[in-house]
């Protein structure tokens, strides 16, 4: 019947669009285009890490640091040292001994999260956050006026800061790494919040 029939066509078209508009939708989700864009910041990693593997701490460096050599090792037991967690006068973090001024070079991509003044203890300090890792990074004993400001980003080798003076009551200037997981914004990472800076350095792809 000829009044019925544009109907029952129209309604047989949308149906065969939508199960075409299905068809693509799924095969849409399916791509590994969507699915890249879909993706978390964890599962962006590897990208990111890529790009900033092509990239090299300059020579001469240790920890990112010029001419720098460790102090202090991470966990080191120091009787009657006061800043370790609950009283365990363990040193959390990492001393890297410099001499003052010399540049401090970043581990890898990521942003300046935090920055303070801490006088009689960090003095100068940075925070610093690596989304393709999810990780944080405290750099403590800077020279004052040599840091990054809050909001900057930084790629490999792009200078965080520079080694500031004599510090921690100790007869040598040194910055203090101490990392953690996760962004810890704005403060510094706590005695009890950290883990050993060489899991952030070899999540970073940096050699050992
Ligand atoms: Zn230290």
């Amino acid at each position: 019947m000829p009044a019925s029939a544009p109907p029952r066509s129209r309604r047989s078209v949308k149906r065969t669009m939508a199960a075409a508009l299905t068809a693509a939708g799924l095969l849409l989700a399916l791509s590994p285009t969507t699915a890249a864009a879909d993706s978390t910041a964890a599962g962006r990693a590897p990208v990111s890490q890529a790009v900033d593997a092509a990239a090299a701490l300059p020579a001469g460096t240790w920890w990112g640091v010029a001419g720098g050599r460790t102090t202090s090792n991470y966990n080191e037991y120091f009787p009657g040292y006061q800043f370790g967690c609950n009283g365990d006068q363990r040193h959390k973090g990492v001393d890297v001994g410099a001499p003052t001024g010399n540049r401090i070079h970043a581990w890898g991509r990521g942003r300046v999260v935090g920055r303070g003044y801490d006088p009689g203890g960090y003095n100068r300090w940075i925070q610093v956050y690596f989304p393709s890792v999810d990780m944080s990074l405290t750099l403590g004993h800077l020279l004052d006026g040599s840091e990054m400001r809050v909001g900057t980003t930084f790629t490999r080798s792009t200078v965080w800061a520079k080694v500031g003076t004599k510090s921690d009551g100790l007869n040598h200037a040194h910055v203090h790494f101490r990392a953690a997981r996760g962004n810890h914004g704005a403060a510094p990472i706590g005695p009890c919040e950290d883990m050993n800076p060489f899991i952030l350095w070899n999540a970073l792809g940096l050699p050992s």
